[in-house]
C-alpha cells in the first residue's frame, strides 16, 4: 500500500486530470503552505500544491532575477511549460518574495481564468494578525463563490477543517513510528507520503494512509538504519537526494536514515491542527495559520522555531542534522546560523548544505557522506 504514495507523487498530473473528469470539481493550484486548504475543501475545490519537477530549466530567465531560489524558478517553469494546464485557478498565501514573484509571473503569463493573492501577514506575531486574516479569508470566500457558483456556511467550513485535521493526524501518527530504533518507513517513503498529500484529495488519501499506518506496525525493513538524520531548512521534496543518502550504507559507506524533517514539504506544513472547539470556524482556521510553525520569513521579531526544531531532534533521537538552504533562499539563510547554534549547543552536530533542486543530487549526497563519516569518527572516539 505504501507504494501508492510514490505513484501519486509521480503521476500528480494524471491524478488531477482524472479527478476532474470523475468528480466534475474544480482544481486550484496553491504556491505555499500558507494557503488555507480547509476553505478550499469547504467549497469542494481540490487544492493542489505547485512543486517543481527537478529538471534543469531554461524558461524563467526573463521573469525572475538570477539570484532567486531555484525552487521558485522550478515552480514557475511548471506554469510556463503548461504542466498544470488543467488548473481552474491559482492562489498564493504570501510567504517569501521569491515565491510571490513566481506566482505573479504565472498570473500574468498563464492565468487560468481565476487567481487570488491572499496577503497572509508577515508579522504573524502581531496582535492583529488573526483578525486581519479573518477579513482576508472572507474575501477569499467571495472569490471562491465566483469560481464555483456556490455559497458555503459554517458547517462547510467545519467539514473542511475536519478533512485537513484528520489527514494531518494520520501523518503525525506515521511519523511517531519513525522514532523506532529501526524505523519501518524510510525518509524517502515518508517524503513520498507528505508530498502525495499535496496532490490528492485528502478524502482519498486518508484511507490509504490509515492502511499504511496499520501495515507499518508490523513491517520490518531489512536494512541497517545507520545514523539517524534530521533535515531542516528550505523547501525540499528532492526524494532522489534522500534515496541516495539512505542507500549509502549499501555501498561500504556510513549509512543513514532520515528520521525527521523540519521543512515546508513535511512537518512545517502539516504538524499543527485547527483547534476548533465551539469557536467561529474562520477564526479557528486563521489562528492555526498564525500560530503554526512559521516559515522563517514570518518568524520575527522572536524566533519561535528553534525549540520545536530541537524537540524534533531530541524526540526522534537524531545523531545529526543537515541544515539545508535552497541557493539564494534569504529567509532560511538568515535563520540558519541560529538554527545551527541552537542544535549544536544542545549536542546535535549539524552540517550546512547549500542545495539546488534543479541540478542532479549526486554532489549533495557526496557532501552528506562526508558529514556521516565525521559522525561515525566521533562515535569511534567517544
Ligand atoms: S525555499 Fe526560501 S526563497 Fe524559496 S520559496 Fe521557500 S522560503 Fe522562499
Amino acid at each position: 500500500m505504501i507504494e501508492r504514495f510514490r505513484e501519486w507523487y509521480e503521476n500528480r498530473h494524471e491524478y488531477a486530470r482524472s479527478y476532474k473528469e470523475r468528480t466534475g470539481r474544480k482544481v486550484v493550484g496553491f504556491f505555499c503552505t500558507y494557503s488555507p486548504e480547509e476553505i478550499f475543501y469547504a467549497f469542494d475545490v481540490l487544492p493542489v500544491r505547485i512543486l517543481g519537477s527537478h529538471e534543469v530549466q531554461d524558461v524563467t530567465e526573463p521573469h525572475l532575477f538570477g539570484m532567486f531560489c531555484p525552487f521558485c524558478r522550478d515552480v514557475l517553469a511548471q506554469g510556463l511549460k503548461g504542466r498544470y494546464e488543467y488548473l481552474d485557478g491559482i492562489s498564493i498565501g504570501q510567504s517569501c518574495l521569491h515565491l510571490r514573484q513566481a506566482y505573479t509571473s504565472w498570473d500574468i503569463h498563464r492565468n487560468p481564468g481565476w487567481s487570488h493573492y491572499l496577503p497572509m501577514p508577515s508579522h504573524v506575531q502581531s496582535k492583529r494578525a488573526v483578525s486581519f486574516l479573518v477579513g482576508e479569508y472572507r474575501l477569499l470566500i467571495e472569490r471562491l463563490e465566483e469560481l464555483t457558483g456556490r455559497r458555503i456556511d459554517d458547517d462547510d467550513l467545519r467539514r473542511g477543517i475536519d478533512i485537513m485535521n484528520r489527514v494531518r493526524r494520520v501523518m503525525k501518527e506515521i511519523y511517531e513510528l519513525r522514532k523506532d530504533d529501526n524505523p519501518p518507513i524510510t525518509g524517502e517513503e515518508a517524503m513520498y507520503m507528505t508530498c502525495a498529500q499535496f496532490f490528492t484529495d485528502a478524502r482519498e488519501f486518508l484511507p490509504v494512509a490509515e492502511e499504511v499506518k496499520r501495515e507499518l506496525t508490523t513491517r520490518k525493513l531489512d536494512r541497517d538504519p545507520g545514523k539517524r538524520i534530521m533535515l531542516v531548512g528550505s523547501e525540499n521534496d528532492d526524494v532522489e537526494y534522500i534515496r541516495m543518502i539512505e542507500t549509502l550504507g549499501e555501498r561500504e559507506s556510513v549509512g543513514c536514515t532520515v528520521v525527521i524533517e523540519e521543512h515546508c514539504t513535511t512537518t512545517r506544513y502539516f504538524w499543527d491542527e485547527v483547534e476548533l472547539g465551539d469557536r467561529d470556524p474562520l477564526t479557528a482556521i486563521a489562528e492555526r495559520y498564525v500560530l503554526r510553525t512559521p516559515c522563517p520569513s514570518k518568524d520575527w521579531p522572536v524566533r519561535t522555531r528553534l525549540d520545536r526544531i530541537l524537540r524534533f531532534a531530541k524526540d526522534w533521537r537524531a545523531d545529526g542534522a543537515i541544515v539545508l538552504q535552497q541557493k539564494f533562499c534569504d529567509p532560511h539563510e538568515a535563520d540558519i546560523p541560529f538554527v545551527r547554534k541552537h542544535l549544536q549547543d544542545n549536542g546535535i552536530p549539524t552540517y550546512f548544505l547549500e542545495f539546488d533542486v534543479t541540478v542532479p543530487a549526486g554532489p549533495f549526497a557526496i557532501r552528506t557522506e562526508a558529514f556521516l563519516e565525521t559522525l561515525e569518527a566521533e562515535a569511534d572516539l567517544f
